[in-house]
């Protein structure tokens, strides 16, 4: 057995997705699976997602979008994370929709798409201000006229316009307006040059979660397909959504000690009474952050216990009162519906939840191979 039983519930996704649909009204779902789905599992969570009623699934990266459909995928993929060297030729065979970055992917792309019969379905990226991926409004109409050009000689078709905002995890900020009224610009610029847009997408979860005005044809949500909302519920309700991966290990070790006694390496931790350790067997070789150490909490038979001193390599220890019923082979929760949530260890080591599920999801995959 390893050393962290790392679960994920597809029917959480599922339903999440559900809730997510709801909530996104007119608009379709594109629920985001890169980086094996935030950990979670590329086809499997791909796979809930649609059954949760996601028309679309989106990934950063090519070799994703082709791994779907290898899954057995038949739905509308969309992928947008890559330059001039873009597999164009093995995308486009798998009926792929891809993000056109810039003049130079779209070049590319049209060059392969002169050797097919098939006119590739392309989605225009557009920077309105997040400073990332996507083409500046100021070189977009030379893009849109290249585009054009090729979409009137049959090798393409533009059925898209998109772009990603830079706060939407903080609703009210200034660039969320500023970033939907350059985006309002750019759809604009391209339907005035006959560019008829099946699908114009802004919104990740947090957009989706609250900015309704902004959903457009087509909405995002990556994390919040996991149950793990980036925005504070004002109902307190979390959305409705439902965390989907949950992090267990054991007890190993159950033994009284004096107080005073240090615990583990540098004994950072020194037990305040006499009192009883308990020893998990799962250190920072198994994927359990260091910077845990002290900080985080983790639940035993319900209640929980900040770890005890530094984490190890392959163990940490939890100092479980005096009196306690915890016994060796008790299951440790360290993220679980019973216990802590990413988000818990994500303030306990100072990250963010996505980096907390991508890295025990990371180790879940290990695990599998
Ligand atoms: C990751 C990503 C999303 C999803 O973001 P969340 O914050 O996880 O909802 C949406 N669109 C793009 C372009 C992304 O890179």
């Amino acid at each position: 057995m390893s050393a962290l039983d790392i679960a994920v519930d597809y029917d959480a996704i599922a339903d999440n997705v559900r809730t997510l649909s709801a909530r996104a009204g007119d608009a379709e779902v594109m629920a985001v699976v890169k980086a094996d789905a935030y950990g979670h599992g590329l086809v499997e969570a791909g796979r809930a997602a649609r059954e949760g009623g996601a028309t679309w699934l989106g990934v950063a990266q090519p070799h994703e979008a082709l791994a779907l459909r290898a899954g057995g995928d038949t739905g509308r993929i969309f992928t947008w994370l890559y330059g001039t060297e873009v597999p164009a030729r093995a995308l486009i065979a798998a009926d792929v929709d891809l993000s056109v970055n810039s003049t130079e992917v779209l070049g590319e792309i049209i060059s392969v798409a002169r050797d097919l019969t098939v006119a590739p379905r392309l989605h225009i990226c557009v920077d309105t201000g997040l400073g990332r991926e996507g083409v500046t409004l100021h070189d977009l109409p030379g893009l849109i006229t290249v585009a054009q050009e090729a979409q009137r000689e049959g090798l393409i078709q533009i059925v898209g316009m998109w772009s990603h905002l830079a706060w939407a995890d903080r609703p009210g900020h200034s660039t969320i307006d500023l970033q939907a009224e350059n985006f309002r610009a750019a759809v604009l610029m391209a339907e005035e040059r006959e560019i008829q847009l099946e699908v114009r997408h802004l919104a990740n979860s947090a957009c989706t979660l609250t900015r309704p005005d902004l959903h457009f044809d087509l909405v995002r949500p990556g994390i919040a397909v996991y149950g793990l909302p980036p925005v504070p519920d004002p109902d307190g309700e979390n959305f409705g959504l439902r965390p989907a991966m949950s992090v267990r290990s054991r007890v190993i070790l159950v033994k009284d000690v004096p107080e005073g006694q240090g615990v583990s390496y540098g004994h950072e931790y020194i037990t305040p009474h006499r009192t009883t350790l308990g020893l998990v067997s799962a250190g920072y070789a198994d994927g359990v952050f260091r910077a845990g150490g002290n900080q985080a909490e983790v639940a035993i038979r319900g209640r929980r216990y900040r770890i005890a001193g530094r984490v190890c390599m392959d163990q940490f220890v939890v100092d479980l009162g005096s009196g306690t019923e915890v016994s060796e082979g008790d299951a440790v929760t360290l993220i679980g519906p019973d216990g802590p949530g990413a988000r818990d260890w994500a303030t306990a080591v100072d990250t963010i939840d996505y980096e907390i599920v991508c890295r025990f999801g990371g180790l879940r995959d290990k695990e599998r191979a």
